[in-house]
């Protein structure tokens, strides 16, 4: 199945107890991107400025991801956004955030994109993921991610979207922040009753539950010795997640629990160095290896006490 993504390409600053970096690609768009296209082809939807390079966006190319949507700006700036960790590195303290080309953006879906089977609505202003939405002709599945930055902002215009859509992928801690509740459950029903199948919830180094109206899915992140800068691992995750699911014929509970692990996996690739740069490195066989240690991590066998 084709997909689809909207967010933001970027330049990102970053700070974490091990390095930093003034002037990284980053951007929502670009990790799921890079991520999916392992198991996909991917059409991506977003928008940089004349300071973007041909060299910055050789980060697409080798790769099935089709970037004539990728439109560029004369004369304005690509998105920025600056974070800090500290030893938590669950925790990204957001240091500026400049929408710059983001701020007037208006995209224009081709007929062929209009027709993608899947949509991955990333990390972006809620209104464009809208506009977005409303211009494809009923996509299989739907998803969506956001941030701390939009519940605040844009709480109302988030809700609109969360309404529409089939699947969230969202932080644990915003879970709780739109929902103004501290009971994870309680706050991921709530959210389920406004219209979502199925929430999909991140919790850094703890891993990820998936909640259904009838079922609860779990795993661990990979536990890693090496984690360099967790910038990046939800739009990873959400990218082998769906990139995955994208590329299987029948989309069952089965496949559900599968993407979860191949969307872990890729995001276990990601912390290990600054910006893309681990995810550029790796190859199928690299995923597959870790899918494999995966499932030694998580088997364990049947036993009647
Ligand atoms: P995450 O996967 O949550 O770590 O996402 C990190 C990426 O999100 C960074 O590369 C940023 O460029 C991007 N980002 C940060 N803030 C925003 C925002 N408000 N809207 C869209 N993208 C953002």
């Amino acid at each position: 199945m084709s997909i689809l993504v909207v967010g933001s390409v970027a330049f990102d600053a970053l700070k974490t107890p091990f390095g930093q970096v003034d002037r990284a690609i980053g951007g929502s768009a670009t990790y799921f991107s890079v991520a999916a296209s392992f198991f996909t082809p991917v059409e991506l939807v977003a928008v940089v400025g004349d300071d973007f390079t041909a060299k910055d966006a050789a980060v697409f190319e080798g790769r099935p991801i089709n970037t004539d949507g990728l439109q560029r700006v004369s004369g304005a700036k690509t998105f920025f956004w600056s974070g800090e960790y500290g030893y938590d590195l669950n925790v990204a303290k957001t240091r500026d955030t400049q929408l710059n080309v983001f701020a007037e953006f208006k995209p224009r879906l081709t007929p062929k994109q209009q027709q993608a089977d899947v949509l991955f609505l990333a990390n972006i202003d809620p209104e464009l993921q809208m506009e977005v939405l409303k211009q494809t002709k009923r996509p299989r599945i739907v998803a969506l991610d956001t941030m701390n930055y939009w519940i605040t902002s844009k709480r109302d215009a988030l809700e609109r979207i969360f309404r529409e859509v089939d699947l969230i992928v969202i932080n644990e801690a915003e879970v709780r922040q739109f929902m103004n509740e501290s009971n994870l459950v309680k706050a991921a029903r709530a959210i389920l009753a406004l219209g979502p199948k199925t929430l999909v919830i991140k919790r850094g180094e703890y891993g990820v539950l998936m909640i259904t109206g009838d079922s609860a899915f779990a795993v661990p992140a990979y536990p890693l010795e090496n984690v360099f800068d967790p910038t990046g691992a939800g739009d990873t995750f959400a990218g082998g997640f769906l990139g995955f699911l994208a590329s299987r014929r029948e989309v069952t509970d089965k496949e559900f629990r599968r993407a979860i692990i191949f969307g872990s996996v890729l995001a276990s690739f990601t912390v290990e160095k600054f910006s893309l740069d681990r995810l550029r490195e790796i190859s199928i066989s690299d995923i597959q290896e870790r899918y494999q240690a995966f499932r030694t991590l998580t088997h364990f066998e049947d036993f009647e006490i």
